[in-house]
């Protein structure tokens, strides 16, 4: 995501704020419930140079948010509930789902004290390459390379200078967008070759950042946690075939039910947004038996949602935007009019 658009975000949300449409314009566009995402939760402020920052909220910003969802009356429940929650005719408050992606430690040692301390449930969906402490966490190992390489040259074509903050930004940005459209093997492949050119192994973020089978097992015994699945390799799905789709989906399972015992009940699409889940990859997770499935297209949860609990929008706390004015902007559903263009449903 470019820096222009995150500050016509910034921009937004405190306009939204300013003119009260957090809460002039919050019983049109406050769904009946909210998913939240989050992914890495760390106290430690972001680098000059970090592109993936937006993935990255403090401890303390994570208390926030649950005070927040507090405060505007949500009532945070399992993934489990969704199903029902939807269904329910006459429901009496709002509901909020918290989510945590990949499976990182940070979750553990930052995130899951302040969510016992608040008393809150929360779903972590595990990948079963990252568990494994192998797979490729590719977006961190393209941060890492364009931090130590002064020139990021990609066989695409791409050449862009990376000396100081501002070239290293443009060439992160560059090279994302030209590898986010070719196809997923050329993707990492050349970032695996920045990876070399930079002077370190790819596929070696894993053993460092995320959750042991181990740790998983012991944390699937804590009854706020449920585990779901994340894939086997963390594929953007709807770039590949059915066949692949359906083994990532089913086997990831699998596995997590095998190493905990725990039955496994939900899905998160890697990347999540339209161009890595579409329909077809809906189906799949539909007929193998899924109760939910979410994505990261953007949104707040209708009561027509309970027909497609299998392309579940999602709202993502976002790292660049820890300001209470954001969190009241998300919560109150306001900014997803726009983004939405008046769908609630986005499930196309
Ligand atoms: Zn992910």
């Amino acid at each position: 995501m470019s820096a222009s658009r995150h500050r016509l975000f910034r921009a937004g949300f405190a306009a939204i704020t300013a003119l009260g449409a957090d809460r002039w314009l919050s019983p049109l566009a406050r769904g009946r419930g909210i998913i939240l995402t989050f992914h890495h939760v760390r106290p430690e402020p972001p680098e000059p140079f970090a592109p993936n920052a937006l993935l990255s909220i403090t401890p303390a910003f994570l208390d926030r948010t649950l005070t927040a969802l507090r405060e505007h009356g949500f009532e945070i429940v399992d993934l489990d509930a969704v199903p029902d929650r939807l269904a329910d005719p006459a429901p009496a408050r709002p509901f909020a789902v918290l989510t945590f992606d990949d499976g990182y430690r940070d979750n553990l040692v930052h995130a899951r004290p302040v969510l016992a301390r608040h008393g809150a449930p929360w779903t972590l969906f595990v990948t079963s390459d990252f568990a494994d402490q192998r797979g490729r966490l590719w977006w961190i190992e393209l941060e890492r390379a364009v931090a130590r390489l002064d020139r990021v040259t990609l066989a695409g074509g791409l050449d862009c200078p990376a000396r100081n903050t501002a070239e290293k930004s443009a060439a992160f940005e560059a090279a994302y967008r030209a590898l986010r459209a070719v196809p997923e093997e050329i993707l990492l492949e050349e970032i695996a070759g920045l990876c070399r050119r930079a002077g370190f192994k790819p596929g070696t973020v894993a053993g460092e950042l995320c959750l042991t089978w181990d740790e998983l097992r012991t944390l699937s015994r804590d009854p706020a946690v449920t585990l779901g699945a994340h894939t086997l390799t963390h594929p953007m799905l709807a770039k590949h075939d059915a066949t692949i789709a359906h083994r990532e989906m089913a086997e990831s399972r699998a596995q997590i039910e095998a190493e905990t015992g725990r039955s496994v009940h939900h899905l998160s699409y890697p990347v999540g947004d339209p161009t890595s889940a579409g329909p077809r990859d809906f189906a799949l997770a539909r007929d193998l038996g899924f109760e939910t499935a979410v994505t990261t297209r953007p949104g707040h949860l209708f009561a027509d949602h309970a027909a497609h609990p299998h392309a579940l929008p999602r709202v993502s706390v976002n790292g660049l935007h820890q300001t209470d004015a954001a969190l009241a902007s998300l919560l109150s559903g306001v900014p997803f009019l726009a983004w939405n263009r008046g769908r609630r449903l986005n499930v196309g």
